[in-house]
């Protein structure tokens, strides 16, 4: 493995039995996640983009081994991570954490938040030996921009914003190399939205962590994320860097995504691909391309046969679409007058 990569998934594949019945008998089966591969660098943002049930929540447990795979790998600085147990295992979840969805109900109502930064350092207490557990909270605190005054308050007492802000002191707790942000902002007031996108693109520098960016919307991804993958239906449409996705796209899939990004700007109209119909259940998906029953380009041949996810033989080292008709489109931004 490429010594630049910390993480890496190789054909990764999770599938949830579905049981029906008196004796439960299993009927078929979720593909939630179904052959992902990807690597993450060092110091990199992977923003991983798609609608709800496209498997990218499911993906980031299994980056973080709170969930078992069906097959496949996945490898963090070398180590192959479903192969280690008991001690190794512990010291590796060290390395990897999680910020959660909704701070609302992520953080125990009951506790302080000194006790919930703190959590961590019961099951790992070499990083914070007895002693020094409050300091190492209170600085935790001043790090994320809240004071290290609150650490006796609770969460109720905190705004939406600051309640992630405890959430990524708690990610942050024990060091961490990757962390993994798994809809970060999208409980969040818009406005709070890019203060925690920021906080967390600086801390990333401070730090040196490599995050995956989980998020449903590429416009949040977009300012904070290096490279882009795009997920359909528990497999990855294309992935590039950050560039190549926004301003030359190559799937059908990302380039619909991309046009229903809302500008800000009320004079500027953005080109419209309407997606028709809803995702389907990834408990039966469509033959062939998953995408095939939304897309406005299928053919005969993606009814069939499944596209791979291959550079286009002109296309840039690193991006990768998985369509048979895969080409660069620019979703055309015009001035109303
Ligand atoms: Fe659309 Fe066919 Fe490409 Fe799938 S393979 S995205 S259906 S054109």
């Amino acid at each position: 493995m490429n010594d630049d990569v910390i993480l890496s998934a190789e054909d990764l594949v999770k599938y949830y039995p579905i049981k029906t019945g008196v004796i439960r008998r299993v009927t078929g089966h979720v593909r939630a996640v179904d052959g992902v591969s990807f690597e993450l660098r060092r110091g990199e943002t992977l923003g991983v983009v798609g609608e709800s049930g496209c498997g990218k929540s499911t993906l980031g447990r299994l980056l973080m081994r709170l969930e078992e795979p069906t097959s496949g790998r996945v490898t963090f600085d070398g180590i192959d991570m479903y192969s280690q147990k008991g001690g190794a295992m512990r010291r590796l979840r060290r390395d990897i954490q999680i910020v959660f969805q909704d701070p609302y109900t992520s953080l125990n109502p009951r506790m302080t938040v000194g006790d919930i930064i703190g959590e961590p350092f019961d099951i790992h207490p070499e990083v914070a030996p007895k002693g020094s557990r409050r300091q190492k909270v209170r600085d935790l605190l001043d790090l994320v921009g809240l004071s290290p005054e609150h650490i006796n308050r609770y969460p109720h007492q905190f705004s939406g914003g600051q309640r992630q802000r405890i959430g990524v002191a708690r990610g942050l707790a024990l060091n961490p190399k990757v962390l993994i942000c798994d809809e970060p902002v999208s409980a969040l007031d818009v406005s709070v939205q890019a203060q925690v996108v920021n906080l967390l693109a600086r801390l990333q520098k401070e730090l040196s962590l490599s995050y995956i960016f989980i998020a449903h919307d590429l416009s949040v991804v977009r300012h904070i994320s290096d490279r882009v993958a795009v997920m359909y239906l528990g497999k990855i449409a294309e992935i590039g860097n950050d560039a190549e996705i926004y301003e030359r796209p190559t799937h059908p899939y990302t380039q619909a995504l991309l046009s229903a990004v809302p500008l800000p700007d009320p004079t500027v109209q953005r080109e419209q691909i309407v997606l028709s119909g809803d995702v389907p259940s990834p408990a039966n998906p469509p033959s062939g391309c998953r995408f095939h029953t939304r897309c406005w380009r299928a053919q005969d041949i993606c009814k069939v046969e499944v596209p791979l996810l291959v550079e286009r033989p002109d296309g840039e080292s690193g991006h990768q679409s998985a369509c048979h008709f895969a080409e660069p489109r620019q979703i055309v931004e015009t001035a109303q007058l």
